[in-house]
Order: C-alpha cells, then sequence, then structure tokens
C-alpha cells in the first residue's frame, strides 16, 4: 500500500516515541491541502490544539489565518504542521529529545505533500530545517534555498500576540507573507523532479 498522508497520520495517532504521549489529549498531526505548494511548521500545540486536534486553532491560530487571508490564501490552500505532534505540558518549550523522536513524522509529511514554498514560524522550526542554532530575528524574512525548495522564515504568531499588534515585528511579519506571496506567484508552472528523496534530517 502506498503511504499517503492519512496512512502516516493514523499511524502517527498512536506515536508512543516521547514522554509526551502520556500527557496528550490527541496527537495533532497537521492539517490543509495534501498537495500544497505552501507549507507552514510552527512549534508544537497549544491547549486548544491538543482539544481540538487540530494546529493552531487557538490565539495564534486566528492571526495566522488573518495573514494568510491579507495575500488571498486560505487554509484549505495551503498545509499547517507543527514540529512536535503533541502538546507538552503547560506550552513550555520542545526538549531536544522529542524534536528528535518526532521528526520522522514531519519528514514524512514534507516527503508527501512536497511543497515548493516552506515558511517556518519562529526559532524551533527554522532551527530544525536550516540545520543550525540562528535566531530567527537574523534569518526573518530571507529566502534560503532548502533541497530544492524555497525556505522563508518568519516570527512565530504567538510571538507576535505577545509583543502587541501595533509593533514592528508586525510589520516585518506582513512583510514576510507579501515575500511568500511574491514567491507563490513566481513559481514556474511546471515544477522541476527534485530526483530524489528529501532526506530530511539524514
Ligand atoms: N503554536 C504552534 O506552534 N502550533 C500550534 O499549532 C499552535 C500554536
Amino acid at each position: 500500500m502506498d503511504r499517503t498522508l492519512d496512512v502516516v497520520a493514523r499511524e502517527a495517532a498512536d506515536c508512543p516515541k516521547c514522554r509526551l504521549a502520556g500527557s496528550r489529549t490527541q496527537v495533532v498531526f497537521g492539517v490543509g491541502h495534501p498537495d500544497a505548494d505552501l507549507m507552514f511548521i510552527g512549534e508544537a500545540p497549544g491547549f486548544h490544539e491538543d482539544k481540538k486536534g487540530e494546529p493552531f486553532v487557538g490565539a495564534a491560530g486566528q492571526l495566522l489565518t488573518t495573514l494568510l487571508g491579507n495575500i488571498g490564501l486560505k487554509r484549505e490552500q495551503v498545509y499547517i504542521a507543527n514540529v512536535l505532534k503533541c502538546r507538552p505540558p503547560g506550552n513550555r518549550d520542545p526538549m531536544p529529545d522529542e524534536i528528535e523522536a518526532c521528526k520522522p513524522w514531519l519528514k514524512e509529511q514534507l516527503d508527501l505533500i512536497n511543497p515548493r514554498v516552506i515558511a517556518t514560524l519562529g526559532n524551533f522550526s527554522t532551527q530544525l530545517l536550516l540545520g543550525r542554532k540562528v535566531g530567527i530575528s537574523k534569518v526573518r524574512g530571507q529566502r534560503f534555498d532548502w533541497r530544492g525548495r524555497i525556505l522563508i522564515p518568519t516570527f512565530h504568531p504567538a510571538a507576535l500576540l505577545r509583543s502587541g499588534a501595533g509593533g514592528v515585528a508586525m510589520q516585518q511579519v506582513e512583510q514576510d507573507f507579501l515575500l511568500i506571496r511574491k514567491t507563490l506567484d513566481e513559481l514556474p508552472e511546471t515544477q522541476e523532479d527534485p530526483g530524489e528523496q528529501l532526506g530530511l534530517f539524514s
């Protein structure tokens, strides 16, 4: 049987691979279009996501939905996932061993969705994909080649909520979303065959 996103999501639903299996309500695998050109990668589910089983449905999620709407996109047109598929208790930061244990799920999502543009939200997903410990403020709003795809890091919407609506960070994120829009608009009609599995985190 071909491994589809649904098959992988069903497998992930019982994932026992880290301590978060003991405290989660449910696995929050991902949501959106299985062939999306654009994929967002956040950090980890929070309270509302853990209850609903869907990423980015709380306050940060509403802001993400608004930012998407501002560039003419609906949630159903993109794919949204997180580095961690389970909520860390009290929304604490993901731990390195949890990220390590969860990486194969994200790898499969990236392989199957095969997005042409990836937007990482905040430090955790940005550092994971870039493979180095760099602060989000240093790299946001830039385009990186990521295994034949375009990676655009930006601030996490939750950080924007903390810093206030009219702040500089919000203006920067708005710019970053315009860059995402422009990047999508400029994609060639046909996608070049990457010719190999993404080999993420190998
Ligand atoms: N923050 C995240 O990083 N992911 C979610 O799904 C919700 C909040």
